[in-house]
């Protein structure tokens, strides 16, 4: 029992010192992005110069993109409160967001909600599970093709589907999600899965992949039904 709280307690402070990292590391980040933005702007740099400066702040914002996931583990517990859920509204407010940043390019979402689904977790981390998981489902999938987003309750749980007609992974691409910094994609952090999966188990829930190459993936996250207050 004593060995856990010494577990814990050190759990806690890696995470603030990777917070405070975090932010120290940010910082001089955006400051070197801002000149290189300027320079991007300026016209007495040729625009083969103008192009290298494109690239430099793609590249900081990939280091960004990092950090913030980074970040968003990081996070000190007691930020983030356990309270009731309602499921339909923060899978509606989830797609606006998705909207809102382009990032649904010309894929469709369709949700479909049966019954009032209440779990008990963190609003902020309970977006930040779907956000990935939805993300990953467009990204895999060509454009046009819809991605289904279901939710409902079944015995004592609520589940929620995200289903895709995407490239699919092999059974050791399934294997190796959740590996920090595994990642196909050229832009891609591989923090994403790692994150879902910490956030499923710290409100004591499920996860299930089931994916097939060239047909889709269909992701089940499943969590204890919570009586709305
Ligand atoms: P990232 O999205 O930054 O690459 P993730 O942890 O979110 O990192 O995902 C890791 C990898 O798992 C992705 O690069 C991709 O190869 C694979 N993956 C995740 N979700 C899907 C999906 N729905 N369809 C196909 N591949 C997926
Ligand atoms: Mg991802």
């Amino acid at each position: 029992y004593y060995e856990q709280i010494q577990h814990s307690e050190r759990l806690k402070t890696t995470g603030q010192l990777a917070a405070a990292v975090a932010h120290e590391i940010r910082n001089p980040l955006t400051v070197v992005k801002g000149f290189l933005q300027l320079f991007e702007q300026d016209s007495s740099f040729s625009d083969e110069r103008k192009g290298h400066f494109t690239l430099m702040i793609d590249e900081l914002n990939t280091a960004e993109q990092v950090i913030s996931q980074f970040l968003s583990i990081a996070k000190p517990d007691k930020e983030n409160v356990t309270e009731n859920v309602d499921v339909n509204t923060v899978l509606q407010s989830v797609t606006d967001l998705l909207h809102s940043y382009g990032l649904l390019h010309d894929n469709r979402i369709e949700l479909k909600v049966t019954g009032d689904c209440t779990i008990s977790a963190n609003t902020i981390e309970f977006k930040q599970l779907l956000i990935n998981i939805i993300k990953n489902a467009i990204e895999a999938s060509t454009i046009g093709d819809l991605v289904l987003v279901t939710a409902g309750r079944e015995k004592g749980f609520v589940v929620i589907q995200v289903i895709d007609h995407g490239r699919g992974m092999s059974e050791a691409e399934v294997a190796s999600l959740g590996t920090p910094f595994y990642s196909l994609k050229s832009k891609g952090t591989g923090l994403g899965m790692m994150i879902c999966f910490n956030i499923v188990e710290k409100f004591k829930g499920t996860i299930d992949i089931h994916s097939s190459i060239g047909h889709g993936t269909t992701v089940t996250i499943r969590f204890p039904f919570s009586n709305p207050s």
